[in-house]
């Protein structure tokens, strides 16, 4: 792509001085950052999204151990693949890289395409996950533009506009691709990306950047005016609603089993393995004989956060003999103690069913 003339009040020494930074400061060691290999950037590209380096440290190395190749991935079973996402949250990045995966090989002959539109055509790559495939693995000059330079660049531009909205959020893109380095290497388009990445992650953060030590401080317009705690503008603020579920955790100690169904999508939790849910203590008591509502052990309620939703769950146990016959009219299925870890359960699932076990 070539370098067209930057709009009038871009600084031009935004880029050598962010990539020099980057070469001398910037994070290393990551293990996703020094390969050229397609899907491993975009492995740790999908999973770093909304999701802490610190989690992904752990998740990343399982991931590829099991799944070494885009063709292995394609090849794996659903559950397989939400088992080993289980924890990170946002499960839809995991059915889509799954289906991405599996159109790689089904369409592209297991190569990624190199150009961000090519990229952009695949489930569940976006915009500045393709830019970041295209740049670190290709050297094009694209710029990513996530919600961590989105802050970045509206301070260093006090960039007014509502990033709420989709004609302000084109244009910062815009001025993105203006701050690009001029006739880049590949090289440079690494440490570019990269360091854009960590100046996000490490000075520019949301609350109290570290300005004294940003590399491009004297290019600040923001840190200039005074006015880095305006940024980014964003009006629309995230409506969250409050539910509770009641969990009916039936079980049956010899064989250790518990009952489980998988979640439809879409929805909460879709695709992952979870006990019957009821909207009120009312539908989970009407759902059981009497001998089972008199049975019923109900525990502490439990607090669980996700993105528009914060929810509270119930969770009433239910200890049946292993000759009682299945719950009627319940969908599910018995599921062994020993096969839970195979299965995706979502992250307070799990820790109800290990405290459980132990
Ligand atoms: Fe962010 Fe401060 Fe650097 Fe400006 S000077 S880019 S506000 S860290």
């Amino acid at each position: 792509m070539s370098a067209l003339p930057a709009p009038q009040g871009v600084p031009l020494a935004f880029a050598p001085q962010l990539m020099h930074w980057q070469r001398q400061h910037g994070r290393r060691g990551l293990p996703w950052q020094h390969t050229r290999e397609p899907y491993r950037v975009w492995l740790s590209e999908v999973m770093l999204q909304q999701t802490q380096v610190s989690t992904v440290l752990d998740y990343f190395p399982r991931f590829l151990a099991r799944f070494p190749t885009v063709q292995a991935l394609a090849a794996a079973s659903a559950d397989e693949v939400m088992a080993l996402w289980a924890g990170l949250g946002y499960y839809s990045r995991a059915r889509n890289l799954h289906r991405c995966a599996q159109a790689v090989v089904a369409e592209h002959g297991g190569v990624f395409p190199r150009t961000p539109a090519g990229l952009q055509t695949l489930p569940g790559i976006g915009a500045s996950t393709a830019a970041a495939i295209a740049a670190f693995c290709f050297g094009e000059r694209v710029s990513i533009v996530d919600g961590n330079v989105r802050r970045v660049l509206s301070r260093l531009l006090a960039f007014d506009g509502d990033l709420a909205q989709t004609a302000p959020q084109r244009a910062l893109w815009n001025l993105a691709q203006a701050l690009l380095p001029e006739q880049p290497t590949p090289d440079d388009m690494t440490a570019y990306t990269q360091g854009l990445m960590d100046l996000g992650a490490t000075l520019c953060t949301r609350s109290r950047p570290d300005c004294p030590r940003c590399p491009v401080q004297g290019l600040c317009r923001a840190q200039q005016l005074n006015t880095v705690a305006q940024y980014p503008v964003k009006t629309r603020a995230v409506k969250r609603r409050h539910e509770s579920w009641w969990l009916l955790l039936l079980q049956t100690t010899a064989p250790d089993r518990v009952w489980l169904l998988r979640r439809p999508a879409p929805g909460i939790w879709a695709g992952l393995y979870c006990p019957p849910v009821f909207d009120s203590e009312a539908a989970l008591l009407a759902a059981l004989p009497p001998a089972g509502r008199q049975a019923l052990r109900p525990q502490t309620p439990v607090a669980h956060s996700l993105t528009h939703r914060e929810l509270r769950l119930h969770p009433c146990w239910l200890l049946l003999d292993a000759a009682e016959p299945a719950p009627l009219g319940l969908d599910g299925a018995w599921v062994q103690a020993d096969a839970l870890h195979s299965l995706g359960l979502p992250a307070p699932v799990r820790v109800l069913l290990d405290a459980a076990a132990r």
